[in-house]
């Protein structure tokens, strides 16, 4: 298959749910691992076409989503320095901080600009060396090579007016967070294709081994999710508990290694904090002692800085799986995508947009809602 309408052809699609159904024989809980992933289930419907046993719950992987308070708070104090430029992708200016969003600090006259590349934000720092240029560095292992790679050109051009405020997490320690959770209902995941395009998924085979879930290497497509689902459900209803790649397409197992070796060049694994869930041990990416001169949270000194979470927002237990958007008592009512609560509603790839967004909630729903 060569082309995008190829991977959305209704007939494919429903004869895999038709498939689907064949081969379950109880009820089955499956995660899928990225917003991408969820914005596809919830945009196209999935979900719906699926036989009643199978349940779709929502994981952890939007990197807006799970940057924690405390970062958006770092960089609202960053961007509003007179001395620096803030860059960032556009997504991340309106994900609330504790008080303000980063979108206020421009419009209160703060130099904050979206760039589409880290490599656009050294671009700033070259063209402006009398500024301090930082740009957000957030997302899972995709983005981090890019990254990574902006810091490495920043060190090897001797620009010394540029750095980065990370978040990056990384996902087999959430994988592992949510399955060592107490309640978890998660039986098996469809793990990131696009991350495992980066970092292969050999990792996930002594997950799938110790928790006794199958993981299958999914992409984004409507038939990519129902291959990935039907793979996973066969897996489980056969007792096997492996790896399996759906999305061979883009994915080898041992992953793109240029793409490693800049990470690893560059970044260190630490531990991460994430937004609704707290600190994961091992669970992120920190800069190298070599490359500390481009950390904005030291170069600011907002390192020590600590925020609590409002309690208001549940999405740290929707990205455990343990509730669905609609669960959530604000969702469609004080928290909508105007006047976001919680970042899984600001981001596109966020659960409770795309509920919002595809999933209307009629007053008698908001009524009806169980929490
Ligand atoms: S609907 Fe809003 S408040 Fe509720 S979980 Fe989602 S982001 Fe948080």
């Amino acid at each position: 298959m060569k082309y995008l309408d190829e991977y959305r052809d209704s007939e494919a699609c429903r004869k895999y749910a038709l498939a689907i159904a064949r081969i379950t024989t109880r009820p089955w809980t499956i995660m899928e691992i990225c917003g991408g992933q969820t914005h596809s289930i919830v945009k196209y419907g999935i979900d719906e076409l699926l036989p009643k046993g199978i349940t779709l719950v929502h994981g952890p992987g939007c990197p807006v989503c799970v940057t924690p308070v405390e970062l958006i708070d770092k960089a609202i104090e960053i961007a509003s320095n007179p001395k620096a430029i803030f860059c960032s992708f556009g997504d991340m200016l309106r994900v609330p901080g504790t008080k303000d969003d980063l979108l206020s600090v421009k419009a209160r006259g703060g130099d904050v600009r979206i760039v589409y590349s880290p490599l656009d934000a050294l671009k700033v720092a070259k063209d402006n060396p009398s500024r301090e240029v930082v740009f957000f560095a957030v997302g899972f292992e995709t983005t981090a090579p890019a990254n990574a790679m902006a810091v490495f050109q920043a060190k090897a051009s001797g620009v010394k007016n540029f750095s980065i405020l990370v978040s990056h997490v990384l996902v087999p320690p959430a994988m592992e967070a949510i399955l060592s959770s107490p309640g978890t209902l998660v039986q098996g995941f469809l793990a990131a294709g696009h991350v495992c395009t980066v970092m292969g998924y050999e990792e996930y085979g002594p997950i799938a081994k110790k928790y006794g879930v199958p993981i299958v290497v999914t992409g984004f497509e409507p038939l990519d999710i129902f291959q990935g689902i039907y793979m996973t459900v066969l897996q489980l209803e056969e007792g096997r508990a492996e790896v399996e790649n759906q999305y061979s397409r883009s994915v080898k197992k041992e992953g793109n290694a240029p793409a490693q070796k800049i990470i690893s060049d560059v970044f260190e694994v630490v531990p991460r904090k994430w937004r609704g869930v707290g600190e994961i041990p091992r669970s992120g990416l920190g800069l190298k002692k070599e490359f500390r001169d481009y950390d904005a949270e030291l170069k600011f000194g907002v390192a020590g800085m600590k925020v609590e979470e409002s309690t208001e927002c549940i999405s740290g237990v929707i990205r455990h799986g343990l509730k669905k958007p609609h669960q959530c008592p604000a969702c469609g009512v004080r928290c909508t995508p105007e006047h976001p609560l919680g970042a899984t509603m600001v981001s596109s790839e966020g659960a409770c947009a795309a509920y919002y967004r595809y999933r209307k909630f009629a007053d008698k729903d908001k009524a009806a809602r169980e929490f």
